[in-house]
């Protein structure tokens, strides 16, 4: 089943001289256990595609539909609840709440929720056991290494019965070796847990986690790349780095396979 589907869907800022247009006629469907990358140069509308998404924003016109229901006509209220239950978000800076361990963060949004407290506690566990750190979870975030506290983003946007991962940039503050080690477990994320993620990245490595990816430029969606069977071969995490304990080696092959190439649109470099 398609999870998040858009239709035709354009987003217009502004008017008249002062008129962009983010998105222009763009369709996506991604279903349960499908990771898509969105590419493209800063500006040309990945950011308002996930926004869109995420019920954030609405669009200018075209059709939004997640995990089945249509956005549009839908109450303040209803979107408010598809959001705490359905979607999770992973941004590039974390955003975790500094006063809170671990723990609490993952289980904060279920609590607000208004899950009781121990039973938020106990998926907020899984989530972090997930993401191979549950042996963390009562650290604070500034006791824990850039690598862990995107980890604990990760298992804050997977907890509960989410059904739906954006993350928009969420390896642009990690090294190498723990970027792969992010895209590696949302990936894994999604397979076990039937999500379906859409994942901005600007590092044409990186997106070869995903089973797909879309290139956007000027708003439209230039490409849209499967990635091939059985061809890929991924860096394996070294020795001693933080990424290693995440979850072990990458998988050879598999449906999401190694790109061959970078789009040249791709706006390698930029660090938003
Ligand atoms: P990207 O994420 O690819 O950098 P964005 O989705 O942020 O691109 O932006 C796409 C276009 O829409 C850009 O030209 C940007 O300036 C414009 N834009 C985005 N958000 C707004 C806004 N709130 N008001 C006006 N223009 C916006």
């Amino acid at each position: 089943m398609s999870m998040l589907e858009l239709h035709e869907v354009s987003k217009t800022y502004g008017d008249g001289a002062a008129e962009v247009r983010a998105l222009d006629g763009v369709s996506l469907s991604v279903g349960e256990g499908s990771m898509v990358a969105v590419m493209g140069p800063s500006g040309s509308g990945k950011s308002t595609l996930l926004t869109i998404a995420g019920t954030l924003e609405q669009p200018t016109s075209g059709q939004v539909t997640v995990g089945g229901q249509e956005l549009r006509g839908m109450s303040r209220n209803d979107k408010a609840r598809l959001r705490r239950r359905t979607i999770g978000y992973v941004f590039q800076d974390f955003n975790l709440l500094p006063g809170l361990t671990a723990a609490e963060n993952v289980a904060l949004p279920l609590e607000l929720d208004g899950l009781r407290a121990g039973r938020a506690r106990a998926a907020g566990l899984r989530a972090l056991e997930q993401m191979g750190l549950a042996n963390r979870a009562s650290a604070y975030p500034d006791q824990l290494s850039g690598g862990e506290r995107q980890r604990v983003a990760i298992a804050r946007a997977i907890v509960g019965e989410r059904r739906l991962l954006l993350a928009d940039e969420p390896s642009g503050a990690l090294d190498s070796a723990n970027a792969e080690a992010v895209l590696h477990l949302m990936r894994d994320a999604c397979k076990d847990g039937g999500m379906a993620a859409v994942v901005v990245t600007h590092d044409a490595q990186l997106a070869t986690w995903a089973d797909r990816t879309v290139f956007l430029r000027d708003g439209h969606m230039t490409d849209q790349r499967v990635a091939e069977s059985g061809t890929g071969v991924r860096p394996r995490y070294g020795p001693g780095s933080d990424a290693s304990s995440a979850s072990g080696e990458a998988p050879a092959g598999g449906e999401a396979a190694v790109l061959s190439t970078a789009p040249s649109g791709s706006d390698a470099g930029e660090n938003r």
